[in-house]
């Protein structure tokens, strides 16, 4: 065997390094030889962005309880939630935080030292541990550092898995680098792609955010359930840019009203858990208040509070809302719901482990079921630690058998060339028109026709196997399993 092909083989993969392929690769044995990839800079991923905290029970306060955490969890997802999966999540919550402080998490506390806990939409006691308004930025901070540490991992970032194939004793992984095709193989593999957020024209993820973890389990043969759970957030910052910035909940957690066009609170019309419902009623609630005033004007109004309180408390927020001539203490706050979460995913057991033998998926990419219908504010980064961890468990006792070492070869197209232009931007409209918030058959239909002829040029054409087509391609498949499931 040449020994490149050994250099490239690894004892596991890990797709993805936001919270679940970082955690899942820290929490691996040392003495396994691990490969991470990103296919942007470690920082481009959604766990970078979350603000608003993890939930957890963990050295509780306000008599909080694992069953209060349990029963909120599952009155958010509408009771259609995995009980074995949540008890998981709410129980291993502790470990997993004390674990993430003793790296180094920097959790904000009170006067007395004690960890500071938000409250949330839909969370009936304050168990939010946040660092700031960027706790995501601070979690991954640390597990990366504590990643980079490892002599035993390897982390490659603006590296883009390409192709992934299932072999008789693992997987091939089709890497492209500073343009160059590497494969790299494993017994075992990790999705940890994250979301599908670039399938809309509005969202709050960022631009990693195209499924293509959930694309190559798909043509695996994985299962994929409840790829049409998408959870709109009601209050992004309404400027109708790609990318929108999220107001947090756990502004409204800190007392913000949320008002219509005539500057007035509606939630009250609706539901008696007001401002602080959960994200999909809000959400819901909102398009019908802009169905009767007629207008998609609605605000966040948090100016009874003091400056200096919001400034402190809501850094990054305050500093945003500046650059766009919003001072939060004394203006009202533009806001529109916009797609910032998935649900559904590849299907996993409760050790993270797909219907594919060796192949796992963890964080957003991934379908536990503890989210139920609507993810409760801040059970996933939970989610992706405590699922992360249980897929490192499973394989580190799989890794105990030793394994040969194997290469493969990807074919690459002879006189391949560059995919049409326009793709993407079109699917991207399909998806807004069809399913915003509240789905709209009819153009779900016509889009899904549509849909169905990319996906059939994309895998019929000659293309170049680049980040356009990967990303095309993910987009197209995606975008054909929700259309599928909702009309
Ligand atoms: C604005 C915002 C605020 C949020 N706030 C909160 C919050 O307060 N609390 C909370 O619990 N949750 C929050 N969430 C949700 C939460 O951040 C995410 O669900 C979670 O962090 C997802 O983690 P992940 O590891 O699954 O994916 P990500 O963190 O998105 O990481 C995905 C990784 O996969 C890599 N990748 C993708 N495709 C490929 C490929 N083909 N090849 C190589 N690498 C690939 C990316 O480069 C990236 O490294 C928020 C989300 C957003 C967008």
């Amino acid at each position: 065997m040449d020994i490149s092909d050994i250099q490239n083989y690894y004892d596991a993969i890990i797709v993805g390094a936001g919270a679940g392929g970082l955690y899942t690769a820290l929490s691996l044995p040392e003495t396994a030889k691990i490969l991470v990839i990103c296919k942007r800079e470690p920082t481009v991923c959604n766990s970078h962005l979350a603000q608003g905290g993890i939930a957890a029970v963990y050295k509780p306060v306000d008599d909080d309880n694992t069953s209060l955490h349990t029963n909120d969890t599952f009155v958010a997802g509408g009771f259609k939630n995995n009980p074995d999966s949540v008890k998981i999540l709410v129980t291993q919550a502790a470990q997993e935080i004390q674990h993430i402080i003793d790296i180094g998490v920097d959790f904000d506390r009170d006067d007395t030292g004690e960890y500071d806990r938000t409250l949330e939409g839909g969370h009936s006691r304050r168990r939010i541990f946040h660092h700031k308004d960027s706790t995501g930025a601070e979690i991954t901070r640390a597990i990366r550092e504590a990643v980079l540490a490892r002599d035993n991992i390897t982390f490659l970032d603006n590296a883009l898995m390409c192709r992934l194939e299932k072999l008789d004793s693992g997987f091939a992984a089709d890497v492209l680098k500073d343009d160059v095709h590497t494969t790299y193989t494993a017994p075992y593999v990790v999705l940890a792609t994250g979301g599908i957020g670039r399938v809309y024209e509005y969202t709050t993820n960022t631009a990693i955010a195209t499924g293509d973890g959930i694309t190559a389990a798909y043509e695996l043969g994985a299962q994929i359930t409840g790829l049409s759970l998408i959870q709109f957030h009601p209050t992004a910052y309404h400027d109708k840019a790609r990318e929108c910035f999220l107001i947090s909940e756990s502004v409204r957690g800190e007392g913000a009203h949320l008002l219509n066009c005539h500057k007035e609170r509606f939630m009250q019309k609706y539901d008696e858990r007001l401002e602080l419902a959960p994200r999909d009623v809000v959400s819901h609630f909102i398009m019908v208040e802009a169905k009767e005033t007629g207008s998609d004007e609605f605000y966040l109004d948090i100016t009874h509070e003091d400056r200096d309180y919001l400034a402190a408390r809501f850094p990054m927020i305050f500093e945003f809302l500046l650059t766009q001539g919003i001072d939060m203490s004394k203006d009202l706050i533009p806001v529109y719901p916009c797609q910032h979460y998935l649900m559904g995913g590849i299907n996993v057991d409760t050790s993270a482990r797909t219907d594919i033998d060796g192949l796992y998926a963890v964080g957003e990419c991934s379908h536990t079921g503890v989210h139920g219908n609507n993810r409760l504010a801040s059970n996933s980064l939970l989610e992706a630690l405590v699922f992360g961890h249980r897929a490192a468990d499973d394989i580190s006792a799989k890794l105990t058998t030793p394994t040969e070492p194997f290469s493969y070869t990807f074919e690459e197209p002879a006189d391949a060339v560059h995919i049409p232009t326009g793709l993407r931007t079109e699917i991207r409209r399909i998806m807004q028109q069809a399913y915003f918030v509240i789905p709209d058959k009819e153009q779900a239909r016509t889009g899904f026709e549509r849909v169905l002829e990319i996906n059939k040029l994309l895998e019929q054409g000659n293309f170049i196997i680049d980040r356009d087509y990967v990303e095309a391609k993910s987009l197209a498949t995606v975008a054909y399993i929700i259309l599928k499931e909702i009309i």
